[in-house]
């Protein structure tokens, strides 16, 4: 599981000897057979083992362990499912071995140094979106975080509320059943109160892109009145759903949510990009033409149809990319032909700190040529 936390964990390694960090595309729309992805990793072995050898002999013999320990795991077998790459990060001499599972591809990557690379995670965690869901209901609250799709927190609120009688010793006025119901409000408002300030100091803490509330419609309505304005602006959606529904339950209608909000900023992007290329200058769509300005270093946010792949080129000298080949037009070194030159761009704007959008079911960016972007110049 990816985290923020995770990463600067990883990140913050201290060791005495040097760290093999390797990421693995096991991606089974890309990778269908298990001796598919295997292959790779011996590529990525016999790159490590060269890498090793200028740190010294104490370096070679932990890569040498770090990259035995790898290929176990990864030949040991694992859940494909929900698992598109993987990430190790190991310095046997110290006897340090972590492995992520990341729910989205990463590029095939093998690097040696004193420190974990985990440059490929951040851009991973910086391109998707986070989430919450907050489910509540008279005198329950849970708040559900999401990262790239997988539920990793839940954090819950009760406040009870007193049954059949004034317990609480507030003075009788009016008839006894209205005074109950009256103060059987005043509590279940309190406790919303109490619920909008835990969501807002837990999302402060660590914030989200969006949340969906989900509870009967009168509590949410009422729950939506009490949050910060912080928060407020983050709400995309009010689903219709018991606050006891389980993990699962959640996960589900806030997948859906997240899709149609996907969907719907996707959209409005291609708008801005379809602007923005009318107006010249500010945008490029079709692939030469995103290619040359990926390359250029010019996009500030990369459109991608979800699903396109094309065959391309890569130096892997000079890193260009582009739609043909062999020679290189920057460098004249020769080229490789590389089946997905689509995913290295993907892979390219995300090294270089750009936002990668991925859009479904946009015909107007299918009709621009299925990949554009937007420029910072
Ligand atoms: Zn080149």
């Amino acid at each position: 599981m990816i985290s923020e936390d995770r990463v600067r964990a990883l990140a913050g390694h201290q060791g005495s000897c040097v760290v093999t960090s390797c990421y693995l595309d096991v991606d089974g729309r890309r990778h269908p057979r298990h001796a598919d992805y295997e292959t790779q990793l011996e590529h990525l072995v016999r790159e490590a083992r060269e890498k090793a050898a200028g740190f010294g002999p104490e370096a070679v013999r932990s890569v040498a362990a770090d990259l035995d320990r790898i290929t176990a795991w990864v030949r040991g077998g694992f859940d494909r499912s929900h698992v598109r790459g993987l990430a190790f990060f190991a310095c046997s001499a110290d006897g340090w071995f972590e492995v992520v599972e990341s729910p989205l591809p990463t590029s095939n990557e093998i690097v040696v140094n004193h420190t974990p690379h985990v440059r490929p995670l951040e851009a991973i965690l910086q391109a998707y979106e986070r989430f919450a869901v907050v489910l509540v209901d008279r005198q329950r609250a849970r708040l559900f975080r999401f990262d790239l799709g997988e539920l990793t927190e839940h954090t819950e609120v009760f406040d009870a509320v007193p049954r059949g009688g004034d317990q609480a010793g507030h003075p009788a006025r009016g008839s006894r059943g209205a005074n109950v119901a009256r103060h059987g409000e005043e509590v279940a408002h309190r406790h919303l109160k109490h619920a909008a300030d835990v969501t807002f100091s837990e999302l402060r803490e660590r914030p989200v892109d969006h949340v969906i509330l989900g509870g009967p419609h009168e509590v949410v309505v009422e729950f939506e009145g009490l949050l910060h304005p912080w928060v407020r602006d983050r709400v995309v959606d009010r689903l219709v759903i018991p606050a006891t529904a389980g993990p699962d339950e959640v996960r589900q209608a806030a997948l859906a949510v997240e899709e149609a909000v996907t969907r719907r900023r996707g959209a409005a992007l291609v708008d801005r990009l379809r602007d923005a290329i009318g107006a010249g200058g500010a945008g490029v769509a079709g692939l030469e033409a995103t290619l040359a300005a990926l390359v250029e270093r010019r996009v500030d946010l990369l459109l991608v149809s979800d699903g396109y792949a094309t065959e391309g080129w890569r130096c892997r000298s000079c890193r260009y990319l582009g739609p043909r080949g062999r020679r290189c037009p920057v460098c004249a070194k020769s080229m490789d032909l590389v089946d997905d030159v689509v995913e290295e761009a993907v892979e390219e704007a995300l090294a270089n700190k750009c936002r990668v959008q991925i859009v479904r079911e946009n015909a107007d960016l299918d009709v621009l040529g299925r990949i554009g972007a937007m420029l910072r110049f």
